[in-house]
Parts: structure tokens; sequence; C-alpha cells
């Protein structure tokens, strides 16, 4: 089914294919011409499933032969986090770059006056996270009285991140008449009743099974102590030559002293939390994305939204303390039906949360043997590129099955070129084999 076949305009048509969209998404085909028709939207859908376009593409069809009364915001996108709403924004003026309508980003951990600046010269869209807008509006750089369409993509995670007063504040300020369009990848007791106060006979659109992951990224468990897990990373970066992974830990300093750890074993390595400032924070993930460092090392501030194309690889450093957010950060990988691995290193203490996880997934997730790394990684090849410019990853091929046993003695001089093989290794692999005897989780 071809985009115009939905009642798209023209020039997004054409916007769609500069991108090379050839046709809709599910999620798109189902809720575009629900919003065309002025519905109140709620909608779940799997993370990587196009719903940006899906909101944006009638959202902005709308706003085009609608006619501007004032310099406020017409739309409102509220979003969980600076990235989201960064990459939102982008979305957003990529797909309106044919139309006449002007697009502000804001968000916190930036300056204010520039934001003030932007919104002085008046906007169509605004794309904000909850916070920061109301810290606009309340100093009365933003008047939100002409909005005429609210969008809130990723609720749960907003309500997960505590915004839920500023979002009903930011409600209060919008006017009684409009379109509201929510989207959730979860739907908790929190999000059925936040729906019910705001949307007025809603379109219900559940496109994929709740919780699931999606079904292009391939998951594998290796049971491994603590204490090996950095070892065993490195190995597995370096032997598979892997160019691009998102390495998630559970705290902001894990993720720091991970980082620090991958660059000792020479693999280039960035960190993105909360803790870091926006433009480090920006420069990381520009640096990710650009392939100038292999290993991004995050916080679940990372597991939602961001949007890395063709992302091969997602690693588990440690499994999330709730198992939804293991849904999340590996659907980082396997976007837009791309192919995906992501990989969980899981330590003893972690059998209960994987436990949790397989439950919410409703199967076990296979378990890949250890390898052996006493075998010395090939030296990194020289990069090579495919047709669209980008290095290709040696991604994608299934671990080969490796003997788990110890590895064989090696001198220092011999072990600079492979990683060291870990104190641990021993008691990893007994570990391993007991975890795969008696199933203890
Ligand atoms: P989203 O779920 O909105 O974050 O989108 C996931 C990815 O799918 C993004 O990289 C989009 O650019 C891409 N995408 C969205 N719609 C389409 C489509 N119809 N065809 C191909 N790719 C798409």
């Amino acid at each position: 089914m071809p985009f115009a076949s939905l009642g798209l305009a023209p020039e997004l048509v054409r916007a769609l294919a500069d991108r090379n969209y050839v046709a809709p998404t599910p999620v798109q085909a189902r809720v575009i011409p629900e919003i065309l028709a002025g519905r109140d939207i709620l909608a779940g859908s799997q993370t990587g499933t196009g719903k940006t376009a899906g909101f944006t593409l009638p959202l902005l069809q709308k706003l085009s032969v609608a006619s501007r009364t004032s310099n406020s915001p017409r739309a409102l996108i509220l979003v969980p986090t600076r990235e989201l709403a960064a990459q939102v924004g982008d979305s957003v003026r990529s797909y309106g770059k044919y139309l006449r309508l002007r697009t502000q980003v804001i968000f916190g951990g930036v300056g204010l006056h520039p934001q003030i600046e932007a919104l002085r010269r008046g906007t169509d869209i605004l794309v904000a996270t909850p916070g920061r807008l109301l810290d606009h509006a309340q100093q009365g750089h933003v008047r939100l009285d002409d909005i005429q369409m609210l969008v809130l993509d990723e609720a749960d995670r907003m309500l997960d991140m505590g915004f839920i007063h500023d979002i009903r504040r930011v409600i209060r300020l919008l006017p009684p008449r409009r379109q509201n369009l929510m989207f959730s990848a979860t739907y908790s007791s929190d999000i059925r009743k936040l729906a019910q106060g705001l949307l007025h006979a809603a379109a219900e659109i559940d496109i994929a099974r709740r919780n699931t992951a999606v079904e292009t990224v391939e998951q594998h468990v290796y049971p491994v102590p603590k204490e090996d897990k950095r070892a065993l990373l490195s190995h597995l970066i370096r032997a598979g030559d892997w160019s691009q992974v998102l390495v998630f830990t559970r705290t902001k300093h894990g993720a720091n002293r991970l980082t620090r750890q991958l660059e000792e074993d020479g693999i280039e390595a960035a960190a993105i939390h909360g803790n870091k400032s926006q433009a480090a924070r920006t420069r990381a993930l520009a640096d990710f994305k650009a392939l100038r460092v292999r290993a991004l090392v995050a916080t679940e501030v990372a597991a939602r939204g961001l949007d890395i194309k063709e992302l091969p690889y997602v690693v588990n450093f440690e499994l999330p303390n709730v198992a939804e957010d293991y849904v999340h950060r590996i659907g980082r990988t396997g976007r837009a039906g791309a192919k995906g691995m992501a990989l969980s290193l899981v330590a003893p203490d972690e059998s209960s949360l994987l436990r949790d996880i397989e439950k919410l997934l409703g199967r076990r997730i296979p378990q890949a043997r250890l390898p052996d790394i006493s075998a010395p990684p090939p030296r990194r090849a020289p990069l090579s590129r495919g047709a669209s410019g980008r290095r290709l990853p040696a991604a994608f091929r299934r671990l080969p099955p490796t003997p788990a046993r110890p590895p064989a003695r090696r001198s220092p001089a011999e072990r600079t070129d492979a990683c060291t093989p870990p104190a641990g290794w021993r008691r990893a692999v007994a570990w391993a084999a007991s975890f795969a005897l008696t199933g203890r989780r």
C-alpha cells in the first residue's frame, strides 16, 4: 500500500520518497487515517515500529491546511528524554521539509536563552520535555492556548520518570478542544488512568503484542560471574570485530568504570547517562553514530527512544531491575525490520531478574556458550564500507559454539594481542556448566 493511498499530501509523500520509505509500517497504516479523521488515539506499539512518522505525518498535514492565527505553537509533542526530543524534532523537520511549518525543540540541561529567542520567533510545532516546557510556560515565554494537537510519546516512560504532575500541569494550560494522541509501549493502570482523563472516544490501536521483544532481535544469555564480565565483553567485541555495540549498565558509576576499562582494553568507548552534561551526551551519541567510538555504554536513559540506524549489537552488561526495561533496551537494535543481536551477561545474583524477563517474554532466552578467550582475537581489519558509505559490521553471524574450557597458559608477550584471560575463568566455566545443567534460574 503506497503512502499516497493513506490520504497524505504530495509534499509529505515526496519527503518520504527522499528517505526511501516505500510503504507504511503497520502502525502507520493504522494510525494515520484515524488521526487524519480527527480522532483521539491510544496506541500501543513496539519500539522501532515507525510510530514517530505515524503521528508526525498526519499532524504535519493537518497543521499545513489549517490557518495560523498567532505565533504560538499549534501542536505539542511531549517526550521523556532530551535525546528523544532532539530525535523527534529532526524527524518532524525532515518529514515536513516541503511544508512551510516551523518546529522548535525544548529540553532541559542546556541554556534557557537560545530557547527563549527561538520561542519568540514563533513556532507551529513544539517538541518538548515536560519540565523545561513548564519553566518556559510559567515564565511567559510560550503560550499553549493555541494547541490543537497534543502528542504524548513514550507515555509509560514519562510516568516511570515521575513526570505525571508536570504532564497534568501542562495539560491544564491547553485549550479544552484539541486532538490527543497517546503512545505507550506498555499499559499500566496509571497509563489507563491518564488516558481516561485525557482522551475522548479514542481509537485504541494495539499493533504488536505488548511487552514482547521485537522479533527481529536474536537474543542470547551468557552465564558469567560478575568479575569476568569485562573480559568477556572485551573479547566479544574484539574477536567478533564489532563496529558498534550499545552496552547497558545499571548505574552511572558502573557506566563510567566500564567505559574506562574498555578503553584500557583498546576499545574506543564513550558513556552516556544522566550525570553527563547535555553537550557530552550529544557528542557521545554523535561519535557513536558516526562509528568513531565502538562501544556506547549507557544507563537506562538510553533505553528508550534512541534510534541508531542498523545498530547490530546490544549488550546487557547487567540486567535491568525492571523486566520491561529489557524489552526497551534490546529494542535499540532490530529496528525497522533490520536484524539485531542482544546478548546479556548474567551473573549468579541476577538469576531472578532473568527469570522475570523470561516470564515477561513468555519464553526462555537461549544460552550462548562461553567463548574460548585464550584464542587471540584477529587484529582489527581495515574498515570496509557498504554502498551507503557506512562501515559494514561483521554482524549477524551466529556466535560459533566454542568449547567451554579454561584458557591455555600464554606468555605475556602472546597475551598483548589478546584479551587478558580473566582470573576467575575456570570458576566462570564451572559456574556456566552448573547453570546449564541445573537450570538454576
Ligand atoms: P520509530 O519507531 O518512530 O523510532 O522509527 C524507527 C525507525 O524506522 C526510524 O529509523 C525511522 O526512520 C524508520 N521508519 C519509519 N517509518 C518507516 C517506513 N515506512 N519505512 C522504512 N523505515 C521507516
